[in-house]
């Protein structure tokens, strides 16, 4: 049996990541990492035969994807085809006497739930933001064989996101603003607050699920991935899914009055307090110090 395959997709960015969760299983394990960017116009039974042929003739014991659409489509067909069922959705993996234990979310992040992989080769797809690039990770790129047989789908054009009016992935500063807000009413201080610090303005999900600000200002697994220089979080749990989004920043404000939301663990500075009392004072003491 031989070692972990990496399954690619051609330009998305989830890919590299992918490519660093089976450099972190290949050295755990002592296996060496094999990459696979399947060709040719999609399909679920083109791919799912392609791979499957792939992972017969080099008998992977890993197979890893990264957790897209398209990968969603396929791949639980793919692992069926080995008696196998996908782990999907991964956020984590390590490794116990040898077996790999993964660790995937539910209730929207309230339960972290551990599978342990019975049986290889196992089948696992990964989160955005779960593990870093894996830049350094040296693999030996493999060809998906062309396999005849029944296709009973016709792909059309490649769904293509909407273009983004607000890159936040280049903002130096950001205020990101949580359910504590409340209501829609009350955005204007965090706006005050925004425009003080000359900083732009970020969401967590529910917000931007309930309209209050645009998707695109959406920070997360599902939203934008965000590197400033400074953070401010607001009334904002600290959803794993959130966190994924800016654990590039480089310094983190934490505003909650819950001193147990997981947000003070990545915060640099944080204060326990109702947004709707230190607000104000924080904007109006902001805009005293810049002259702003
Ligand atoms: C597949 C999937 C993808 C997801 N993708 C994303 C994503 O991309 N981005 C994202 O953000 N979420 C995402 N989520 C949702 C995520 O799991 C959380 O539900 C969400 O991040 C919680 O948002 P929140 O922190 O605003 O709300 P909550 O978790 O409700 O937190 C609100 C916080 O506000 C605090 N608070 C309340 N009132 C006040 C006050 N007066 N003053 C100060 N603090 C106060 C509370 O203590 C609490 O910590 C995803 C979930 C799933 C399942």
């Amino acid at each position: 049996m031989s070692g972990i395959l990496a399954v690619l997709e051609a330009g998305h960015k989830l890919s590299a990541e992918t490519l660093g969760a089976a450099g972190m299983l290949a050295g755990e394990l002592g296996l060496a990492v094999h990459s696979v960017e399947p060709e040719g116009e999609y399909t679920a039974d083109g791919y799912t035969a392609g791979l499957e042929a792939l992972i017969r003739e080099k008998g992977f014991r890993y197979v890893l994807f990264p957790h897209t659409y398209q990968v969603r489509d396929y791949a639980p067909k793919l692992a069926t085809r080995f008696e196998r069922a996908l782990i999907p959705d991964v956020t984590r993996m390590r490794v116990e006497q040898g077996q790999v234990i993964a660790t995937r979310q539910l209730f929207q992040g309230k339960l972290n739930a551990e599978i342990r992989a019975v049986g290889e080769p196992v089948f696992v797809s990964l989160q955005a933001g779960a593990y870093g690039v894996g830049d350094g990770v040296e693999s030996i790129v493999e060809k998906m064989p062309e396999v005849g047989g029944e296709v009973r789908q016709r792909p059309e054009a490649r769904f293509r996101e909407a273009q983004r009016a607000v890159d936040l992935s280049t903002a130096q500063r950001i205020v990101s603003v949580g359910r504590g807000i409340q209501e829609r009413e009350n955005l204007g201080l965090i706006e005050d607050l925004a425009a003080a610090l000359g900083a732009e303005i970020a969401a967590s999900r529910p917000i931007c699920d309930n309209g209050w600000l645009p998707m695109e200002r959406q920070v997360g697994s599902s939203g934008q991935t965000v590197a400033p220089r400074l953070y401010v979080a607001v009334g904002l749990s600290g959803a794993i899914q959130h966190l994924v989004g800016m654990k590039g920043a480089k310094t983190v404000v934490a505003i909650n009055r819950d001193e147990n939301a997981p947000i003070f663990e990545v915060a640099d500075y944080g204060l326990c307090a109702d947004l709707f009392e230190v607000l104000p004072e924080l904007t109006a003491a902001i805009r005293a110090v810049r002259g702003a």
